[in-house]
């Protein structure tokens, strides 16, 4: 099985914490679709395997119109091996979620969608710099589930600084209640460059206590798990029918392809990322000249990311793996490593998969790290 990621690198605003490529201008908004299936048509046959799963994400790929999205989903159709079972994913921001939207999007053929909710309150909204309000937020999930969606994932960020314990229990409530079978929670970060990080430079807003931000990952543990939902990745949090076939394939290392600018790919173990300049991204691939750089992911690289990713999922690490796909160096650091963790809670080990307890769901970053291959 192999992905394919869609950049759509245009919003509305700027979130104040978002770091992520995209432009507020829509101004070359056609030529950019034009370049971005020209792209699609040049990597034809590059993927060996069939596409199980395909990912609209951005920047918000809701700002497409629906001609834009069936431009791109016939190109993908015509140039790739998709599978009957595919998962299409479709990140939609609240304020462009309507029953016109939404029926495009269905006859699209777009089977989950995943809406960026974030919060529930209107100031925290307001604090992020988000296009949607609190009205929007709870209403775009009721239009989608009105309209035959079941798969929805709900993205959401705690540890802000408005954000008080009882205000993250009652973002969580609304997950329960709305019956969401999927939920994406990470804590708020201060990423270079952003407005966030200018407000908390300039003490214009002070960030939550490591610990405030601790006792709201232990609350979402807890109560996604009384909503049956299982932690299956540490910020992840799904019905066992609903884990994100993406999100899967890129803890498993499943080979996928990146189109857009800005774009990630990843194939016969090289790592390549398109320009994150729209209007370059348009002119290169007009003139058939080069628009992204590459890395060769060597042994090293490729067993220190085994470990990052995996340690975070249910999946877990396995010896064996390990043992068959990198050198004796780097297995017999691994056991060395490994060895004080197995005898600690933090780590426990069943079927030969080596998973985190729920006590050392608080210190991944830390085991990960003891277990990486430094040169
Ligand atoms: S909508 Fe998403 S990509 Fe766009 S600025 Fe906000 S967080 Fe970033």
């Amino acid at each position: 099985m192999a992905g394919i990621y869609i950049h759509i690198p245009f919003c509305k605003q700027k979130c104040s914490y978002c770091d992520f490529h995209f432009s507020t201008s829509l101004k070359y908004k056609s030529s950019l679709i034009d370049a971005l299936i020209k792209e699609i048509e040049s990597k034809k046959g590059i993927l060996k395997e069939n596409i199980s799963s395909i990912y609209f994400g951005g920047g918000t790929p809701s700002l497409l119109s629906n001609d834009d999205l069936l431009l791109i989903i016939d190109a993908l159709n015509k140039n790739y091996t998709i599978t009957p079972t595919v998962e299409i994913t479709f990140e939609c921001n609240p304020d462009d979620i309507s029953k016109t939207k939404l029926n495009h999007l269905k006859n699209a053929g777009i089977n989950r969608l995943s809406i960026g909710i974030q919060s529930f309150f209107e100031e925290d909204l307001k604090l992020f710099n988000r296009a949607h309000n609190s009205t929007q937020a709870k209403k775009s999930i009721l239009l989608s589930q009105d309209a035959g969606f079941d798969n929805i994932t709900v993205d959401l960020i705690y540890g802000s600084p408005l954000l008080t314990q009882q205000k993250w229990e009652d973002n969580l409530t609304q997950i329960g209640k709305l019956n969401i079978p999927h939920l994406s929670a990470y804590t708020l970060t201060v990423e270079p460059n952003t407005a966030l990080q200018h407000q908390v430079k300039s003490n214009q807003i002070q960030l939550p206590s490591d610990e405030q931000a601790i006792a709201q990952f232990k609350t979402l543990i807890e109560m996604t798990e009384g909503f049956g939902l299982n932690q299956y990745e540490i910020s992840n949090f799904g019905k066992e029918d609903y884990y994100s076939y993406h999100n899967s394939n890129y803890w498993k290392g499943v080979e996928y392809l990146g189109f857009g600018p800005s774009a990630h790919s990843y194939i016969n173990n090289k790592r390549i990322w398109n320009i994150s300049n729209n209007i370059k991204y348009i002119k290169a691939i007009n003139e058939t000249k080069k628009y992204w750089e590459e890395e060769v992911i060597d042994e090293i690289t490729a067993y220190n990311e085994y470990i990052l990713t995996r340690l975070r999922t249910i999946w877990g690490i396995e010896k064996n793996y390990i043992s068959e796909n990198f050198n004796l160096y780097i297995f017999n650091h691994f056991i060395k490593e490994l060895a004080p963790y197995l005898k600690s809670s933090y780590l426990q080990v069943s079927n030969n998969k080596i998973t985190l307890t729920k006590e050392g769901i608080f210190i991944a970053d830390k085991i990960s790290s003891d277990l990486f291959f430094v040169k």
